[in-house]
């Protein structure tokens, strides 16, 4: 079964029995209390999901977790689930690192989200938060002898960054999380604490980004963004062993500039000051999507504003996630 075949069918093989009263409920105006949740193996109502105060996870930031978008296609009546397989293997490499084990298998966590989605009634833009955490209410920083247990949440979503004009960006005072000493290619939850602190310098300073840099002073990402840059008609982005997540809408990127517009693509370590001559940067993410860079500490990008290469990746981008590109329609799961 694959994953297609898996969240058209019903995920109801892979819930534990479910007491709740029947949805009753739809996705709008949404009711955070009320909405459905995956849970310790059920579709629960939120307000009926509990975690212990002594939580590891909690303590010591001992969870993986994923970021994943839906997108909903007015004109087709559905819902799409983007890419959410290569979501779902990302998770598991995390929980590789971390020593944990999901309780299920790729096809079967998207036939679950799917199930997830459609209890819920979502018919609008979602955001998806699959959440694998070690449980165990005991002090004692470790990742072993510990229980295991996983979530699945969503909810109706719109933009992350909101910056219509384009985005201002400083370069943090903080660096980037290094591979040795917390996992930069995973999505940990306790590794978050380096993007929390970077956003908040950002925000503090009056510009809607960060831009962290590795200990060896190369560009790395945003804070919960991949980076590129347009220097001559060139797309450049820092190479994997740069202390970068391995992003999904990177890849996406990568092969819609290759592929479909024909053009090169780099990835190469970056350095600083290339942010000051780029003729375009920008941000991309599940969350974020693509957000072009204007400035980048008081200087302005190229001309300042949205450039055209950024203004032609959204374009495709926009139509790609709502199923609109019959080459990427794989990517793309039908909810409904
Ligand atoms: N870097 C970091 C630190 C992130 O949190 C994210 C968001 N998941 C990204 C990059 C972009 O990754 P993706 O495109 O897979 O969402």
């Amino acid at each position: 079964m694959d994953a297609h075949e898996a969240t058209r069918g019903s995920a109801q093989m892979l819930l534990e029995p479910d007491d709740s009263a029947a949805n009753s409920i739809g996705s709008r105006p949404f009711d955070r209390e009320r909405a459905w949740v995956y849970f310790n193996g059920q579709l629960r109502r939120y307000s009926d999901c509990r975690l212990g105060p002594m939580t590891h996870a909690l303590h010591y930031g001992t969870g993986c977790f994923e970021g994943i978008r839906a997108y909903w296609n007015q004109t087709r009546n559905q819902l799409y689930m983007f890419r959410a397989e290569e979501h779902y293997d990302r998770l598991r490499q995390s929980t590789r690192i971390l020593k944990m084990a999901l309780p299920l298998d790729t096809a079967q966590l998207c036939a679950l989200t799917g199930e997830l989605l459609r209890r819920n009634e979502f018919r609008s833009d979602v955001y998806i938060r699959p959440l694998a955490y070690k449980s165990s209410e005991e002090i004692g920083v470790r990742l072993h002898n510990l229980e295991d247990a996983f979530l699945i949440y969503a909810q109706p979503f719109g933009s992350y960054i909101d910056a219509a004009n384009g985005t201002r960006c400083m370069v943090s005072s903080w660096r980037r999380v290094d591979d040795n000493s917390a996992p930069a290619r995973a999505k940990i939850t306790g590794t978050y604490i380096n993007s929390a602190l970077a956003k908040s310098e950002a925000y503090d300073n009056g510009y809607d980004e960060a831009i962290v840099l590795g200990q060896d002073g190369h560009v790395c990402e945003g804070s919960a963004e991949n980076l590129f840059l347009i220097r001559k008609g060139t797309l450049i982005t820092p190479p994997v062993y740069d202390n970068i997540l391995e992003g999904i809408t990177r890849a996406t990127i990568l092969q819609l500039w290759t592929e479909d517009l024909g053009l090169t693509a780099v990835e190469r370590p970056i350095d600083r000051t290339e942010l000051y001559l780029a003729d375009e940067v920008i941000l991309c993410g599940t969350g974020a999507q693509l957000s072009p860079v204007v400035e980048i500490d008081t200087r302005p990008v190229g001309e300042g504003v949205v450039g055209p290469f950024a203004k032609q990746l959204e374009g495709l981008y926009s139509q790609l996630v709502r199923g609109e590109i019959e080459k990427y329609r794989e990517w793309c799961l039908p909810v409904y």
